[in-house]
């Protein structure tokens, strides 16, 4: 395994780096998406990144992007942003990559790249997130392409949305291989989406409900073939749960110095108790730092293995509540009061990274039956 990135990839992250940490400190956390945040990113070229070179991108692999959004955080961005980026990127941008036709590669390409469109992923429905038997949403054929009917919630970017990714069923008998995977443009008549979801966490990624009713989608709005959604899901899923939370690490790696210097000037580092909870803050952020990188250079070397990236990102959301929490009991109430960072806003935010791209619950089943498949094949 090498975890080096190129001379390029790494200028772009101290680039990153230096744009997150010249923002003004202490400044209120935003309280929802930071639209000028988002052009500025565009500008520096990151929508871009993971697009292909003839579509004007820099085809970007999953250790360059880590390496972006690890900065970006180091820097001080807020994590409902790196939260944002992390679904426009490998909930969108990233499945549109990889099974798009080139017409839609290029139809979409300029616009995602730009920020003038933000693309979001649709899958969760108001029955549960965790298992498609609860799928409800369905894709009917009709002469001049679909009809979708269904809800999907919990969706990341829809209020700023202008692209969806939205999975439906086209058969119900087929399970998960009855799945489709549609690109739909928000303006679609009969698609509407609700206004912003309250949420405990993470109020810079504003999340919403994706109500179709009846929507009109033409064929060309196919992403992959009929029947290929759960492939596109797990392209997706794979990026999601390998790369998505680089953005949280670095931001818990900034505030672990600042937690350091902050107990350290008020002289009570030297309590064991309080210099052995750092210690293992700093011991979890390093494990998790190396199930990162290994899981983008997994996705970089190719490696189709769900369970891996499912693990990764169990791994790495509980290094970070775990991080979190500690972090937050050490400062007691000077974090309380917000500083030297917010720490228990910190906690919240963290705490979505359980649950985004699914449960430790439903991962650790998906690990478990990849484990008793292999024992019943050997
Ligand atoms: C910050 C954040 C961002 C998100 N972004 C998106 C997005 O952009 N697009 C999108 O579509 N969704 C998104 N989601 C939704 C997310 O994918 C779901 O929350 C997740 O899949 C779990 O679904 P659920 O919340 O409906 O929980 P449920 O499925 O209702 O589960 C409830 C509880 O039951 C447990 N459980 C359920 N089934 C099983 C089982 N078979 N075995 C054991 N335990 C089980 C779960 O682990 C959980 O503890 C996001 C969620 C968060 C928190």
């Amino acid at each position: 395994m090498n975890f080096n990135v190129s001379p390029a990839a790494a200028a772009f992250a101290s680039t990153l780096r230096q744009w997150a940490s010249a923002r003004p400190s202490g400044a209120p956390r935003p309280s929802g998406f930071d639209a000028a945040a988002w052009r500025a990113l565009a500008d520096l070229g990151l929508l871009s990144a993971v697009l292909p070179a003839l579509a004007g991108g820099q085809a970007a692999g999953a250790a360059d992007l880590v390496s972006a959004m690890e900065a970006l955080g180091q820097g001080g961005a807020d994590r409902g942003l790196l939260f944002a980026l992390g679904a426009h990127l490998f909930g969108c941008a990233v499945p549109l990559t990889r099974h798009g036709r080139a017409e839609q590669i290029a139809a979409w390409a300029g616009s995602l790249a730009s920020g003038a469109v933000v693309g979001a992923l649709a899958v969760t429905e108001p029955g549960g997130g965790s298992s498609f038997a609860g799928l409800r949403t369905t894709a009917v054929k009709d002469k001049d392409g679909y009809r979708l009917h269904g809800t999907k919630t919990l969706v990341c970017n829809a209020p700023q949305a202008g692209l969806f990714v939205i999975l439906a069923s086209e058969s119900a008998e087929r399970g998960p291989f009855g799945l489709t995977a549609f690109l739909v443009p928000s303006d679609t008549p009969g698609l509407t989406v609700s206004p912003i979801l309250p949420t405990a966490g993470l109020p810079g990624a504003p999340m919403g409900e994706v109500r179709m009713d009846g929507c009109a989608v033409p064929d060309s709005a196919l992403l992959g073939r009929p029947g290929s959604g759960l492939k596109v899901f797990m392209t997706a899923m794979g990026w999601e749960r390998g790369c998505l939370l680089a953005g949280a690490l670095g931001a818990a790696q900034r505030e672990l110095a600042l937690c350091a210097t902050a107990l350290s000037q008020r002289g009570v580092a030297q309590h064991q108790a309080v210099s052995h909870r750092l210690a293992r803050v700093k011991m979890r952020l390093d494990t998790a730092r190396l199930t990162l990188w290994h899981a983008a250079w997994s996705l970089d070397n190719g490696r189709e293995d769900p369970s891996l990236y499912a693990a990764a990102k169990i791994s790495i959301s509980e290094a970070l509540v775990a991080c979190a929490t500690d972090m937050v009991t050490v400062l007691a109430g000077q974090g309380w009061r917000g500083e030297p960072f917010d720490a228990a806003g910190a906690l919240a935010d963290t705490m979505g990274g359980l649950f985004a791209s699914g449960t430790t619950e439903a991962l650790l089943d998906l690990i478990g039956r990849t484990l008793q498949n292999s024992g019943r094949r050997a």
